[in-house]
């Protein structure tokens, strides 16, 4: 499991234009000829172009990403002869990544790639350990960074991706957790049949170390003073079992990249957008007469993390999906100024222990800052009682407008049927059929239920444990003081600058309450809360507010992902409470094509566009857009298999 580790970003000595690692006494690339190196030695070395010219996906795994010199090198090549329609896959890993400062610096010595080095530069991720996933050039190029521990990292990947392997640790003498016996069998576990691998280094326990792991090893040439290099290809495939085969996902065999989902909510719409980006063409229906008319319909709503201070599955969960989400929002506001998006940054008002167990998690500034009363106050524009914690990259949008706009984007491949309930569901021919009150509303192979509480009655199940979760939150009309207000506040409720001349402040958390109504005493209450964190609304009073029924889960996680088919998992994994080892386990059964995004609760602004992501990349097989422990911890079969380890089978 990718645990999460404060990143020790690179400590470049600089020898002219040309950086030395301080920590591991190597070069990053040859002073010679960098450029030529990088093309004979991972290029030619793999047999690229050539072999990618034959495929229309290709995909490059790397270990040690360094300056990224080898990601543009092989842009170039690839962009000279790539059909339009072409699609590269670059995974790489680096446990610890230049600043941004650095890599600018390293990258200038070639000027003949300075439009690809901007390209990297503007999407190269903040420091922080996790999975990074970027489109460059368009959304031709799927960049995916690890920044961790490269054989921790490449644990938590699934799939067999990757054609060939770009080896490029610090010589294996000074960096031998660059070339273990682990890494090389995740290496193999990762590599498609057939796939290659290259390196600078001719050692021979990395010769004897790949060959165990499967690869047929040749000795070539090397570049310049190096008289000899390693190159292979992967004759023997390893058996992969999974760790935990009940959350293995299923192979995915789409025939016609149609789907249907029900429920055009921020879940919906997000995962219409991912999946129609890519191709697919999509039957969107919703029961009311717009979409995001329910927990998505507020007035406005704040894009942030939820930091744990332990970095549970939670707070890497949410850590990652918000950096996934306000790159991701960035990007939509670059393609279109008018998207109502506002990064602001946010401010999380907390006492000075909790500031300092977070300042621990040794998360760059770009991501958050450690602020004093008065820097807070100078962060958000209006006097504060207290310091806290402050996003950059957080803001506020109004999440009815994002629908809108991104079924609006995408009008080409998204037919929405608008006032229809899904009632019942049913697979026939290898289709799903969805019914409404009078008959057959939709049909598609594919099916996504993304419409929160009501997945349970529809799926006939309650393996799900989901809650529907009441919010209220009020409106205050902006007086001439609370405008000041510039980001969004969060204390024990939250406020969010004015907008149309109102406020929105929140959110009750109401877990047995099923009224549908605004009440008076909880108007009172998020006043109170309000004036209690910031001064500046003594002045200001209610004016209206609204109530919607989130749906969270008993852990706080959404549920991302297929359906287990209940009956089959009771079956197969009646045992588990006996503690067998897991290899002794077949991978799970679902129901075929068949998958959820709900349980968001308050948090769907800043889960739904990593949510959907995981989907969509799931369905096109593209390569994972989140770690499996990511994946597993927002398993839907997740509450079903920890009953099954602790109670035997009921079935
Ligand atoms: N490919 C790079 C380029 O194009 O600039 C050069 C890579 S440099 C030779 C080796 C890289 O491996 C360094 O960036 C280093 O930080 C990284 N590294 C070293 N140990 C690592 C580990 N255990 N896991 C992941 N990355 C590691």
């Amino acid at each position: 499991m990718a645990r999460y580790q404060p990143l020790e970003p690179a400590r470049i000595d600089w020898r002219g234009h040309t950086p030395h690692s301080g920590r591991y006494g190597d070069i990053y690339f040859s002073r010679d000829d960098a450029v030529a190196e990088t093309r004979h030695v991972f290029l030619q070395g793999n047999e690229l172009p050539r072999r990618w010219r034959e495929r229309d996906r290709f995909c490059i795994g790397e270990t040690g990403f360094g300056t990224g010199l080898n990601l543009l090198c092989t842009l170039e090549a690839w962009l000279a002869d790539a059909p339009a329609t072409a699609r590269l896959e670059y995974i790489s890993v680096e446990k610890h990544p230049l600043s941004r400062a650095d890599l600018a610096r390293a990258l200038a010595a070639w000027p003949q790639f300075t439009p690809l080095a901007d390209a990297l530069l503007a999407h190269y991720p903040p420091l922080v350990h996790g999975l990074h996933r970027r489109e460059l050039l368009d959304g031709r190029v799927g960049l995916t960074l690890l920044f961790g521990d490269a054989e921790v990292m490449l644990a938590d990947l699934e799939g067999r991706h990757i054609d060939a392997w770009y080896l490029d640790g610090f010589a294996p003498r000074r960096n031998p957790d660059m070339w273990t016996e682990g890494l090389f069998r995740h290496i193999a576990r990762l590599s498609r049949a057939g796939a290659s691998c290259a390196t600078f280094t001719a050692a021979g326990a990395v010769r004897r170390g790949l060959q165990q792991a499967g690869f047929e090893m040749a000795t070539r040439p090397g570049f310049g003073r190096k008289r000899d290099m390693l190159s292979g290809q992967l004759i023997t495939s390893p058996d992969a079992p999974s760790p935990q085969p009940w959350f293995r996902y299923p192979d995915i065999k789409v025939s016609q990249r149609r789907a249907v989902i029900i429920g055009a909510g921020l879940a919906g719409c997000t995962t219409a957008h991912a999946l129609a980006e890519r191709g697919w063409r999509i039957t969107l229906i919703e029961r009311h007469a717009q979409p995001a008319q329910e927990a998505s319909g507020n007035l406005a709503g704040v894009v942030m993390p939820r930091l744990t201070a332990d970095m549970s599955a939670a707070g890497r969960f949410y850590l990652s999906a918000f950096l996934h989400t306000s790159h991701w929002l960035n990007q939509l506001k670059q393609r279109d100024p008018d998207l109502p998006w506002f990064q602001s940054g946010v401010l999380q008002l907390c006492d000075e222990r909790q500031c300092q167990r977070m300042q621990a998690l040794g998360l760059p500034s770009e991501v958050l800052e450690i602020c004093d009363r008065e820097n807070a106050s100078e962060r958000c524009g209006v006097a504060t009682k207290q310091g806290g914690l402050f996003f950059p990259g957080g803001g506020w949008l109004e999440p009815p407008a994002l629908c809108r706009w991104l079924l609006q984007d995408q009008a080409d491949h998204i037919e929405c049927i608008l006032n229809q309930s899904a009632l019942s569901l049913e697979r026939a021919d290898g289709q799903w059929r969805i019914h409404g009150e009078h008959g057959e509303i939709a049909g598609a192979e594919t099916l996504i239920i993304a419409n929160g509480y009501d997945a349970e009655r529809l799926l006939g199940t309650d393996i799900f444990r989901l809650q529907k979760v009441r919010g209220q939150i009020a409106y205050l009309p902006a007086t001439e003081t609370s405008r000041n207000l510039k980001t969004p506040v969060c204390y024990d409720g939250y406020v969010i600058p004015a907008h149309q001349g109102l406020h929105c402040t929140g959110a009750t958390y109401d877990l047995n309450d099923a009224s549908p109504t605004v009440n008076e005493e909880s108007q009172q209450q998020l006043l109170t809360n309000l004036r209690k964190a910031l001064p500046v609304f003594k002045g200001t009073a209610v004016d209206g507010g609204r109530v919607a029924f989130r749906t969270s889960t008993q852990d706080h996680l959404p549920l991302i992902g297929p359906v287990p088919d209940e009956r089959v998992y009771h079956d197969h994994y009646a045992e588990l409470h006996h503690g067998r080892p897991a290899r002794r386990y077949r991978p799970a059964d679902y129901w075929p094509d068949l998958f959820l995004n709900v349980g968001h609760g308050s948090r769907g602004l800043s889960s739904c566009p990593l949510a959907s992501a995981i989907i969509a990349h799931t369905l096109d097989q593209s390569v994972p857009a989140a770690g499996m422990d990511i994946i597993n911890a927002t398993h839907p079969a997740r509450f079903l298999i920890r009953r099954l380890k602790h109670t035997p089978s009921q079935a």
